[in-house]
């Protein structure tokens, strides 16, 4: 028999967290009661400096730990960079990919954010790949096309459900406080997951959690979780807030 993987609500730290951080951490734990973990897989990803104090803290209590960006190569003279094998070395079992402050802020393209997934393949990690339009793009009608051709060229053809998440981040909702409609978010998860068919395979596309992120808070969690192929959130802001995170988390 298949297991049928749990919704995912992953927390996207950014450049945010301090050592004393471990105290929000504490707390995401000990909220994580049995009855929350048999509905929702939890992830924090943390800045790098806190990925391996993070695991180690989370060894027993079934949060997971990610990275939230990795370089395409092993090793080398990369300086300020870090592989996907040292993700999975200091004990992370995501890594986010393309987020749209790398793809805005260091340029990254569809290509750099596909090799990037292969490298999380590489050493055991599940990439966590983010798409989706900005204002403009959407906008001007053109959401589907955005995000199935950002699909396309950043999924790698060997994912499968347990090596891939697909977020779905409008640009112009995350940190604004402004999502789209319910309806909005049906209309582009559907097309995802249809993209998926053509690049995972028909057997495996349907298990595939797709996310959905950009100002998800406890007030918008369960009206943005009830949404058909909506399998869990991206949430930054609010996840530096252990209240706010479990909230969410519970709104499944
Ligand atoms: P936000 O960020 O929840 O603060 O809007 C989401 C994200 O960027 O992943």
């Amino acid at each position: 028999s298949v297991e049928w993987p749990r919704p995912l609500v992953a927390g996207n730290w950014k450049m945010n967290g301090l050592k004393s951080s471990h105290e929000v951490l504490s707390e995401i734990q000990n909220g994580y009661t049995p009855g929350l973990k048999a509905k929702v897989e939890l992830v924090v990803c943390p800045p790098a400096t806190l990925v391996h104090s993070f695991a180690v803290a989370c060894v027993g209590s079934r949060v997971g730990i990610g990275g939230q960006d990795c370089h395409a190569k092993e090793s080398g003279a990369f300086t300020g960079d870090l592989s996907a094998e040292m993700l999975a070395d200091a004990g992370a079992a995501y890594v986010i990919v393309g987020h749209s402050e790398r793809r805005q802020y260091h340029k990254e393209k569809d290509a750099d954010v596909c090799a990037k997934a292969v490298a999380a393949h590489r050493a055991g990690l599940a990439a966590i790949v983010c798409v989706g339009e900005t204002r403009e793009e959407r906008e001007a009608g053109r959401t589907l096309a955005v995000v199935r051709k950002q699909l396309r060229g950043s999924v790698p053809v060997d994912s499968n459900s347990r090596n891939l998440v697909v977020a779905y981040e409008p640009v112009w909702a995350i940190g604004t406080g402004l999502t789209p409609t319910a309806a909005d978010v049906a209309e582009v998860h559907a097309a995802i997951r249809e993209e998926l068919k053509r690049l995972v395979g028909k057997a495996d596309h349907a298990r595939v959690r797709i996310l959905y992120g950009g100002s998800v808070k406890p007030s918008n969690a369960s009206e943005l979780m009830a949404v058909e192929n909506v399998n869990g959130a991206l949430v930054g802001g609010a996840s530096l807030v252990a209240a706010d995170f479990l909230a969410i988390a519970g709104a499944y």
